[in-house]
Formats: C-alpha cells, sequence, structure tokens
C-alpha cells in the first residue's frame, strides 16, 4: 500500500480512539470498552455510507463538542437501533 495512504489511516484509527477515550471509552449502556461505535442522539445530517472513515471522524468530533453522540457497544448498539433499548433513560440528555 502506498506509504502516504498507510499513514493517513493510521491517523484516522488514532483520531478515532482520541475520540472514543473524549466520550468517557465505554459503552453508556452496559459499560462494556470493546467493539464500541459512535452513536448518533438526534437528527443526523449526513450519511455514513456516503462518507470515508475520516471525513465521518471528523462530523463525529465536532458532534462529540456539542454532546450529540455516545458511545455503544455493539450489541446495545443493535439493542437501540431495533427500540428494545432507549439511549436517553441512561444519560441526562442535554436540550
Ligand atoms: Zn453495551
Amino acid at each position: 500500500m502506498d506509504e502516504i495512504f498507510r499513514r493517513f489511516i493510521e491517523k484516522t484509527k488514532v483520531r478515532r480512539a482520541a475520540l472514543v477515550a473524549s466520550l468517557g471509552g465505554q459503552c453508556v449502556m452496559c459499560g462494556a470498552v470493546e467493539k464500541l461505535d459512535i452513536h448518533h442522539l438526534g437528527v443526523r445530517l449526513w450519511k455514513a455510507a456516503e462518507l470515508a472513515r475520516w471525513q465521518r471522524v471528523r462530523w463525529y468530533e465536532q458532534e462529540a463538542r456539542d454532546g450529540e453522540v455516545v458511545l455503544l457497544c455493539r450489541p446495545c448498539h443493535i439493542d437501540v437501533g431495533r427500540g428494545v433499548l432507549r439511549v436517553e433513560e441512561r444519560i441526562e440528555v442535554r436540550v
């Protein structure tokens, strides 16, 4: 792989890890620290599938500053997506 591209990917990973740490480093529902996803609380203004990973990290960094995203582990994220779990009951929702 191209060296510049490889370093770019590495930087994106580092930025995402820093973002995860700044969000508390664990699932807000169960406290898991592995396989964490970034979950959007409100209406997302962009489509994840249309953006590259590094572009998504930039959006998430901004949204983390605005308190619009939380961490969920993969299983909790699936349950939240299904409506089985409600994040809003676990966190202090800032209005
Ligand atoms: Zn969880």
